[in-house]
């Protein structure tokens, strides 16, 4: 694309930053379309926060993107939140809307989006186990609590964090949500596990978060890591004849609901992800 004095930015900030994906997959998304944006990263200390947003303000950004460690302290800059940021707790999208700024998250529904396309599962009714309840837990908690789901059963090392997310996400199901430490007899019942831990990521990627003799074929495992793609988790997933489910759709999903909210338009999804595919 050509950068004339009509093109607009529209950015992440985030720090660190330099492991991010999202400038690939949004300006494949820009170029399909021939527009006249340029998505950057910039790496935002905590110091440099403040003037950064009003800096982004003052220039026209239609909207940004936002990730660790900002989420949060994003929220207190906006004029409103959606109700998923609200509920999650936390930022990962802001939009000027009539001359205000919103902010959203985008990871749950991204997740979703991601789990019809690719898992083929209906949620509705059925039993989940979340191994994890940092902030990824959060989103797809807060999306599978929204989404009918029989019960939600939070597993988590540090049992605490575990029953905090448990009774947040109480307020959005009609089941029970438990919190637990120890998972093996909800695997049994349930139809889909989420790793929203960070065990089995690169480079760690023999690690997996539960003792995979837990795992059984009626099962959808869903792993939100994508790098790498298949994690010890699914490939044990895998070699009992589970389906597996990995992250890379979330992470496209939750890109393409940020560029509609932003621009209006169908975000070309297939596009998106041959940006992230080709460079591997
Ligand atoms: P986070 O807030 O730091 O939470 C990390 C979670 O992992 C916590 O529940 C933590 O347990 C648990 N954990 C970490 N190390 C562990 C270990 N050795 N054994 C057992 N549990 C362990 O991180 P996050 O932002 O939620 O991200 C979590 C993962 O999701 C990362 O791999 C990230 O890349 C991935 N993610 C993917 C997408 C996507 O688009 N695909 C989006 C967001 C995140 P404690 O509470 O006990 O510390």
């Amino acid at each position: 694309m050509q950068i004339t004095s009509q093109t607009k930015t529209i950015a992440l900030i985030g720090h660190p930053i330099a492991h991010s994906r999202s400038p690939e997959m949004h300006n494949a998304a820009l170029q399909y379309y021939n527009l006249p944006y340029v998505y950057l990263a910039y790496d935002i200390s905590i110091e440099q926060f403040s003037d950064a947003i009003n800096g982004m303000k003052a220039l026209g950004f239609i909207g940004w993107n936002v990730t660790i460690p900002h989420k949060v302290r994003i929220m207190e800059h906006l004029d409103e939140c959606a109700v998923d940021a609200s509920e999650i707790g936390a930022v990962n999208t802001v939009v000027r809307q009539d001359q205000k700024w919103i902010g959203y998250n985008t990871d749950g529904m991204g997740y979703l989006r991601s789990l019809k396309e690719e898992g083929k599962i209906d949620v509705k009714g059925k039993r989940v186990v979340i191994l994890g309840a940092g902030g990824a837990a959060r989103a797809v908690g807060y999306a599978l609590a929204t989404s009918a789901v029989e019960q939600i059963v939070v597993a988590n090392r540090t049992l605490s964090k575990a029953e905090q997310l448990a009774k947040h996400l109480e307020k959005w199901t009609k089941t029970d949500v438990r919190p637990i430490y120890d998972c093996k007899q909800a695997i049994q019942e349930a139809a889909l596990v989420v790793n929203t831990t960070s065990v089995g990521m690169h480079p760690h990627v023999n690690d997996c978060p539960i003792d995979p003799t837990w795992l059984h074929e009626d099962l959808l495992v869903s792993d939100l890591i994508y790098e790498p793609r298949q994690t010890a988790l699914l490939q044990a997933a895998s070699s009992i004849g589970a389906k597996t489910h990995n992250g890379l759709g979330m992470l496209i999903h939750q890109a393409a609901y940020a560029f509609e909210l932003w621009l209006g338009k169908q975000a070309p999804i297939e596009r998106m992800r041959s940006a992230l595919t080709e460079r591997g």
